[in-house]
C-alpha cells in the first residue's frame, strides 16, 4: 500500500501516519523528520536546510525528491510507504510520479486532512505544550509567527496539489475536523474501498494527451468493472449492501457513474443500496 497523506501543518497527517503504519506494516515517511534529522546530525543537507526550516520555508525540491528517491528503496519499504509532507509542490508530484513509474511502482491513494485554518494555530500551540510536557524539545518552526508563513507555503505551494491528485482521480478528502478516531475510521473506509477496488487507482484517468473525445478511457472501464465489483456483493445480503454502498462513497466520478451504471443491474435486489452508493458517491 502506498499513500500520500496531504494537509496543512497541525491537520493529523503525523498522528493518522503513525496509526496506518500500526494497522498496515509500512513505514511512515515524513520529509519534515528526515530533514530534522538531518538538520541534528549537521550533514550538508541539514545545513542547507536549517534556516529555511526555521523560517518557515519550504528546501528546495531536488533536495526532498533526492531524499524520497533514496528513501523508498530501502528493504522497509518494501509492503509500502505513507508519505507524509511530502510532495508539497506540484514539481515534486510530478517527480514522484516519476519516480514511482522508474521503479515500477503505483500510488494507491491520495487522502487529504481538510480543516479549518481558525484551528491549526490551536492544535499547534497544544502540540508544543505536549512535547514540553513530556520534557522534550519543541519544534523550532512550531510557534505562532513561523506557523503562519508554513500555512502561506501550504496555501500558495501545496493546495495546488490537490487539483492536481483530483485531475488524476487520486483524491480523497477527509474531515480532518472530526475526532481522531472517527478520521482514521474514514480513513480505512476509503482504503478498504481502494483494495477492493473502489476507488482512486481504478477511477485513475488517463493523461490529457491520451484522452480523446472518441475513444472511451480505458481507466473510465476499468472503473466501471471495478466499482461492479464493488456493488456485486451486494446481492447477497442487506448488511453486505450497504458496505458496498459505503465502499463507493469517495469514489470519484466516473467510479460514482460506474457504480450508478452497477447499481442500476441488480437494481430489483438492492434499491435502497445503489440509491446510497450513487448519493454518497456525488458528494
Ligand atoms: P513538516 O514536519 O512536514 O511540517 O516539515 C517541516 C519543515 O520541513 C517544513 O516547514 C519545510 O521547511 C521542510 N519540509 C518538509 N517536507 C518538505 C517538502 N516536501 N518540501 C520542502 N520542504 C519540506
Amino acid at each position: 500500500m502506498r499513500l500520500i497523506l496531504l494537509g496543512p501543518p497541525g491537520s493529523g497527517k503525523g498522528t493518522q501516519a503513525q496509526r496506518l503504519v500500526q494497522q498496515h506494516g509500512i513505514v511512515q515517511l515524513s520529509t519534515g523528520d528526515m530533514l530534522r534529522a538531518a538538520v541534528a546530525a549537521q550533514t550538508p543537507i541539514g545545513l542547507k536546510a536549517k534556516d529555511i526550516m526555521a523560517a518557515g520555508g519550504l528546501v528546495p525540491d531536488e533536495v526532498v525528491v533526492g531524499i524520497i528517491a533514496d528513501r523508498i528503496e530501502q528493504p522497509d519499504a518494501v509492503n509500502g510507504f505513507i508519505l507524509d509532507g511530502f510532495p508539497r509542490t506540484v514539481p515534486q508530484a510530478e517527480a514522484l510520479d516519476e519516480l514511482l513509474k522508474k521503479k515500477r511502482m503505483t500510488l494507491d491513494a491520495v487522502i487529504e486532512l481538510r480543516v479549518n485554518e481558525g484551528v491549526l494555530l490551536e492544535r499547534v500551540e497544544r502540540r508544543a505544550a505536549e512535547t514540553r510536557a513530556r520534557g522534550e524539545a519543541v519544534r523550532q518552526d512550531d510557534t505562532p509567527e513561523v506557523l503562519t508563513k508554513r500555512l502561506a507555503s501550504y496555501r500558495d505551494q501545496t493546495e495546488p496539489l490537490i487539483h492536481y491528485y483530483s485531475d488524476h482521480r487520486m483524491l480523497a478528502t477527509v474531515d480532518g475536523m472530526m475526532p481522531i478516531e472517527q478520521v482514521t475510521a474514514e480513513i480505512s473506509r476509503i482504503l478498504a474501498a481502494v483494495g477492493k477496488g473502489g476507488t482512486s487507482r481504478a477511477a485513475k484517468k488517463p493523461s490529457p494527451a491520451k484522452r480523446s473525445a472518441k475513444a472511451p478511457a480505458k481507466s473510465a472501464k476499468k472503473a466501471t468493472k471495478k466499482a461492479a465489483k464493488a456493488v456485486a456483493p451486494a446481492k447477497k445480503a442487506g448488511k453486505t449492501a450497504k458496505k458496498a454502498a459505503k465502499s463507493v462513497k469517495k469514489a470519484p466520478k466516473k467510479a460514482s457513474k460506474a457504480a450508478a451504471k452497477a447499481s442500476k443491474a441488480t437494481k430489483g435486489t438492492r434499491k435502497t443500496s445503489a440509491k446510497s452508493a450513487k448519493k454518497h458517491a456525488k458528494r
